[in-house]
């Protein structure tokens, strides 16, 4: 265990009263979060996001220190409790918990962080990471999105994209798919109902596990002219970014000889706006064909750059991590904006030779920015799983060499929009519904 960090104040292990009531364990009991296998102190601890949710983990005892030792508090006092924070902070640390004390399936996928009390406050080992203006949660609160929902149904009725964000906007909360009906920011085109990877931590489809996925899947691909149609409704209403590869449906890559005269109509309808697509990088000639036809940003998934635990995580379908990173490579050449969707894991991700790779591959390739996500997942599962791997330093170390050694990376948790040329003239650009050419 490592020493306790900064602060004289204790920090106080939390956990589920059996009525479901938050505690605060009585002296001498202090919290611990985890990293990989190892229970550690260090974080930096903060006050909980106002945002952030509190979440009990049925059946897994909360593990804590009593002096020298590390203990389980008996499951009749109660159970673990975790923070999911907002968006725009990373996870420093997951919950101290021991395993399930019955067979049953895994957590659900959210992005569980450690939780402790501190001088009378709830306090998590969190770093914010990006304040971009766009993804604050008070800009989802206005009461007028069933609305907006019913107006966009009225103007492209039977559109199965706007179907699919209908659910993700209203009973999932989804920002992305909300934005497609206020007209603003990035709104998501979910384009693809399969997959050629299987993903252990997918939140759109669990294959083995029986976990329940926050984000079900798209039932049925979408056709180009119905893409086509929600990006030029969220395009011409204001909209700044429309993008492929949402979580809630596969791989859009498997559909890109729909997306290629998608894209290009739309770049034809709105040259200043930014098409971008989330992918797990697993087609680089695809990736050029959407480059060519008008495709200017991009966020490839990474959870790692070593191969043993790149083929444990993603379960690839005929390709490897060396597609992934040419992928991104060919993006930089046709001009595109490269993000890498860093899928964090304390104790993973900061591991030295992660790490390592991580750096080099970033450089070698001339990423934009990468996106520190925290990846949602039951935490004890997910380790069995993965090839064990040295202790690092901690994310938060991570983030710090990261800005160190690569000072023209922006890091941050949000796609930016590409700075677009000046605009051309009304008539020039064409400005309006994106016609579908002939494919
Ligand atoms: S690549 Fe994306 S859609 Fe495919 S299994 Fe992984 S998380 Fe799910």
């Amino acid at each position: 265990m490592t020493a306790a960090a900064g602060g004289s104040a204790p920090l106080r292990l939390c956990y589920a009263a059996p009525d479901g009531a938050l505690r605060v364990a009585h002296d001498p009991w202090r919290a611990l979060g985890r990293s990989g296998h190892r229970l550690v102190e260090d974080g930096p601890w903060v006050p909980l996001p106002r945002e952030a949710t509190v979440a009990r983990l049925p059946g897994r005892p909360a593990l804590g220190r009593r002096g020298a030792e590390v203990e389980a508090l008996p499951l009749g006092q109660g159970t673990a409790v975790a923070a999911v924070l907002p968006v725009g902070y990373l996870r420093l640390l997951l919950p101290a918990h021991g395993p399930a004390a019955a067979a049953g399936p895994p957590l659900p996928l959210y992005g569980y962080a450690a939780l402790a009390e501190r001088d009378g406050e709830l306090v998590t080992a969190a770093l914010r990471t990006d304040p971009f203006a766009w993804w604050r949660p008070a800009r989802y609160r206005s009461g007028d999105l069933a609305k907006l929902v019913a107006r966009a149904q009225a103007q492209l009725p039977g559109n199965r994209v706007v179907g699919q964000l209908r659910t993700c906007a209203l009973e999932h909360r989804c920002y992305t798919a909300q934005n497609t009906f206020r007209r603003r920011y990035e709104a998501a085109l979910p384009a693809s109902a399969a997959c050629n990877a299987d993903c252990l931590g997918c939140i759109s489809l669990q294959s083995d596990t029986g976990a329940p996925t926050p984000q079900p899947r798209i039932p049925r691909a979408p056709s180009a002219r119905e893409l086509i149609d929600v990006a030029s409704y969220h395009l011409d209403g204001g909209g700044q970014i429309v993008s492929f590869g949402q979580g809630c449906e596969g791989e859009p890559l498997l559909r890109t000889a729909v997306l290629e005269p998608v894209v290009r109509a739309v770049r034809r309808g709105f040259p200043q706006a930014t098409i971008h697509v989330n992918t797990n990088g697993s087609r680089p000639d695809d990736l050029a064909r959407l480059a060519r036809a008008g495709l200017n940003s991009a966020r490839i998934s990474v959870f790692s750059f070593t191969p043993a635990l790149f083929t444990a995580y993603y379960r690839p379908r005929g390709y490897t991590i060396e597609d992934v990173v040419a992928s991104a490579r060919r993006l930089r050449e046709h001009g595109c904006q490269v993000a890498i969707n860093l899928l964090t894991f304390p104790g993973v991700t900061d591991a030295p030779q992660e790490a390592d790779r991580l750096v080099a591959t970033c450089a070698a390739v001339g990423v934009d920015q990468v996106q520190l996500r925290t990846l949602n997942c039951d935490p004890l599962w997910l380790l069995d799983r993965l090839p064990p791997l040295a202790p690092g330093p901690g994310l938060a170390a991570l983030v710090g060499r990261l800005r160190r050694e690569l000072p023209q990376v922006q890091l941050g948790n949000f796609t930016r929009p590409v700075e677009a040329p000046p605009a051309p003239t009304a008539e020039a650009a064409g400005r309006g519904r994106a016609a579908l050419p002939p494919v």
